[in-house]
């Protein structure tokens, strides 16, 4: 897919929810950032609301919930390229 979705970065601190949950389809979440200039799902320019990863797994669709767990992780973890994942060091 080469047309990129731009996005607007959004300041969130430790420890505070920062997963951005369209409001509108409840369907597409971000984290710290909210997608421009509309929401690539219900094309509605949204009101974003942030949440924890907990709270959407409380009432999110599995859908939803599964986004957030990428979203949670693909920050957390950037990706790595394939040839510079270090091997693993056996204990001796
Ligand atoms: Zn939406």
């Amino acid at each position: 897919m080469a047309s990129e979705q731009p996005f607007w970065p959004v300041d969130c601190g430790e420890g505070e929810p920062d997963l951005m949950v369209c409001m509108s389809c409840l369907n597409e979440v971000f984290r710290r950032k909210v997608p421009m200039p509309d929401c690539p799902s219900c094309h509605r320019v949204s009101t974003y609301e942030a949440f924890t990863l907990e709270s959407i797994r409380d009432w999110g669709t599995e859908e939803l919930i599964a986004k957030a767990e990428q979203a949670h992780v693909s920050v957390e973890a950037p990706p790595v390229q394939a040839d510079e994942i270090p091997e693993p060091t056996p204990p001796a």
